[in-house]
């Protein structure tokens, strides 16, 4: 049962369809996936064991069927092929209009769907930070990143007033998806509805205009700044917009092109209700005003290298890759990382990872990472042990394979996308997929 109060709302919101919204309030919830370009392309479709259909909301988001289980445990979900997401919640990078080379904060970014998305429509060029200020959630949003293949990216746990204090002026386009009330979590999870109040709303918002006004910092001049919420409320929405554009003069509305949604009162923003095919999202598109002006006020805090190490490092990828990764490679506490190039001085911001964990020192070794491999094309490894569907599930709940392999570090692949990697000694594949993933 929906609280009074809240369906009162919605009629002033909706006005004449609102009828047609509460005969929706008990149907199936809608679900999707987004298609992840750092893996795979549209080809993966047709290999999915199950139905899709395009949503409107993002150029690789798909319906899924709403009773489909066991999703999270296909070999293509663990390889990173897609991500699973609420249909509507993919429009908020949507409005945000990734193009190559973006620098890109998102702010509030754990469990990781739409960091995952933006990842995707970087193509590996770029960079996306990717913030939360929770830290266990942190580390989910890192082992998402690891899942999806993300190499140019930053994982952080910090309060949004001192990141974007510190990296003042530093990104092309920021991302606030904004903790809120979640209206839109009704059909999905029932428990939202009973934490429902009128008063819970008002707090959300005053957090919600607080979380905006740290990321404004961050946005360049001529930068976008994107704020989103899974939730319908007025007050969190237009409401946060609106007052935040009063504190804000240099900031102004981006007129939306509303192909998908519906209207509000505001030009830059949209609503999308399970009227429009989704579970719930609001999205509103601001944009300082200015020149685009790149910053260059930013050092980049380089560790020292360490020869010895780095060779052995370098020695073990020549065995593994055709063409090593380039990139800058930095070694921090015995582990080996790729860092995207031309980073800020990121010290005090939480950073618990700067692009891809290649590997770690044990003793005199250099053992390769599981974040490594995902983030490697097949075309790219010199071992590969092609898994079928029997071999995958074996593979992914951590039982050894036999190898047709020669010994040394091999990737295991299923169609096409690799999903992990084992050591291939006498035609056995050791098994290297991470204990906390194994499917059991
Ligand atoms: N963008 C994410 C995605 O697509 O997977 C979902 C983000 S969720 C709607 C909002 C996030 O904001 C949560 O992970 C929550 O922990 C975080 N959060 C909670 N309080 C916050 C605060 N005061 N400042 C910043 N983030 C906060």
């Amino acid at each position: 049962m929906l609280p009074k109060e809240f369906l009162e709302e919605m009629k002033d919101i909706l006005k004449e369809d609102y009828d047609l919204y509460a005969r929706s309030t008990d149907d199936e919830p809608f679900r999707g996936i987004s298609v992840n370009r750092l893996k795979t392309d549209e080809k993966i479709i047709g290999a999915l064991p199950f139905e899709v259909k395009k949503t409107p909301f993002y150029k690789d988001g798909y319906y899924i069927p709403c009773d489909e289980k066991g999703i999270g445990n296909t070999p293509f979900h663990s390889g990173g092929a897609f991500y699973v997401q609420e249909p509507s919640a993919m429009s908020a990078v949507t409005l945000l209009d990734v193009c190559q080379n973006d620098k890109i904060l998102d702010l509030c970014a754990a469990p990781g769907g739409k960091s995952a998305q933006i990842a995707s429509c970087l193509n590996n060029t770029g960079l996306i930070w990717s913030n939360e200020v929770v830290r266990n959630r942190a580390q989910i949003l890192l082992s998402n990143f690891e899942r999806m293949g993300i190499s140019k990216g930053i994982v952080s746990s910090c309060y949004p007033e001192v990141l974007c204090s510190k990296l003042e002026g530093y990104f092309d386009k920021v991302l606030v998806d904004a903790p809120c009330s979640g209206e839109g979590m009704f059909r999905k999870n029932p428990e939202a509805v009973l934490e429902w109040s009128r008063e819970h709303t008002v707090s959300c918002a005053e957090r919600q205009l607080s979380i905006l006004r740290s990321a404004a910092k961050a946005v360049k001049s001529g930068g976008i700044l994107v704020y989103s919420t899974c939730t319908f409320s007025y007050c969190e929405n237009e409401g946060v917009i609106k007052k935040f554009l009063e504190e804000n003069p240099d900031f102004e509305q981006c007129e939306i092109d509303g192909h998908f949604g519906r209207k509000t009162e505001l030009p830059c923003a949209v609503r999308i209700t399970p009227i429009e095919g989704g579970e719930g999202h609001f999205a509103a598109k601001l944009r300082r005003k200015g020149e685009n002006v790149t910053d260059s006020c930013f050092q980049t805090a380089k560790d020292k290298k360490q020869d010895t190490l780095l060779k052995t490092a370098l020695k073990e990828l020549e065995n593994i890759f055709y063409e090593v990764p380039k990139g800058e490679y930095n070694i921090i506490n015995d582990k080996l990382y790729i860092m995207p190039e031309n980073l800020p001085d990121m010290r005090g911001l939480g950073v618990i990872r700067a692009g891809i964990f290649v590997g770690e020192f044990k003793k005199n070794r250099f053992e390769p990472s599981h974040a490594l491999f995902m983030s490697a094309k097949p075309e790219n490894i010199r071992r590969i042990l092609k898994a079928d569907d029997d071999k995958a599930k074996k593979f992914l709940s951590g039982m050894e394979l036999d190898s047709g392999c020669q010994n040394g570090y091999t990737a295991v692949v299923y169609g096409n996308i690799i999903i992990g990697f084992g050591k291939t000694a006498d035609s056995r594949l050791k098994n290297k997929y991470p204990k906390g993933l194994r499917i059991k």
